[in-house]
């Protein structure tokens, strides 16, 4: 299936006029479907695996940023801290701190967003609003050099129920906004991760600064 070139430079005139970053979600897809939107211009990318990412990682232009999507074990941050652009899903205080253990071998600073459980389904990964703020509260009193706090990311529910979906992304906007006037070395809250293929503009209306698209641009999976 190819790349959906007409859509994209559709989203990408949307997107622009709002000031929101596309990453475009390359999961599962092959290198010549990443290249046909990298020969548009993209070089934002969002990858779910992290063998599927070092592979593709490996394969392609080293000016592409990569971002990790997924969730992601403390045991395989070392293959992807070499080179990884922004990690969305941490989820934990021993994540972030493997994230940082690493970076530092690496001599790099290593971009990360906290991720909110904002949808009411079971199977989504994420923090709750105490464990959000317990783990900034963790950071604040340690000493991590070596990581980035740049905001949160978040998925509402797969629902037809687009006033549902709203209300979710609601939520996580109005936890971005609580958190961005904080003042902490290394935390600085400028991305909020929200929005698919089936609601990025909601999430575009609701305050996002970043939409995570896929299918739409690649087919479906
Ligand atoms: C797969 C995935 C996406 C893209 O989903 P589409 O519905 O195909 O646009 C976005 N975010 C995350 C976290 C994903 O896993």
């Amino acid at each position: 299936m190819a790349v959906n070139k007409e859509v994209y430079h559709q989203i990408k005139t949307e997107l622009d006029a709002n000031q929101v970053t596309l990453v475009a979600v390359s999961k599962t897809k092959p290198i010549e479907d990443i290249l046909e939107l990298y020969t548009l211009g993209q070089r934002d990318f969002g990858e779910n695996y992290v063998q599927e990412l070092v592979d593709k990682h490996a394969q392609l232009s080293k000016d592409i940023r990569w971002h990790f999507i997924g969730h992601l074990q403390s045991n395989k941050v070392k293959y992807i801290a070499p080179f990884v652009y922004l990690i969305h899903g941490v989820d934990s205080l021993k994540l972030l701190k493997e994230i940082n253990k690493e970076a530092a071998k690496n001599n790099r600073i290593i971009k990360v967003l906290l991720q909110v459980y904002i949808a009411q389904e079971e199977t989504k990964f994420g923090l709750n609003e105490s464990e959000l703020q317990s783990i900034i509260s963790e950071f604040e009193k340690s000493d991590m050099k070596n990581v980035q706090i740049c905001g949160l990311m978040g998925m509402a529910s797969f629902s037809n129920d687009m006033g549902k979906v709203r209300e979710e992304l609601k939520i996580l906007k109005k936890l971005f906004d609580k958190y961005a006037s904080l003042s902490i070395s290394n935390f600085q809250f400028s991305i909020l991760s929200m929005g698919m293929s089936a609601d990025y503009q909601i999430a575009i209306e609701e305050g996002s600064t970043l939409v995570r698209i896929g299918s739409l641009l690649f087919g479906s999976r």
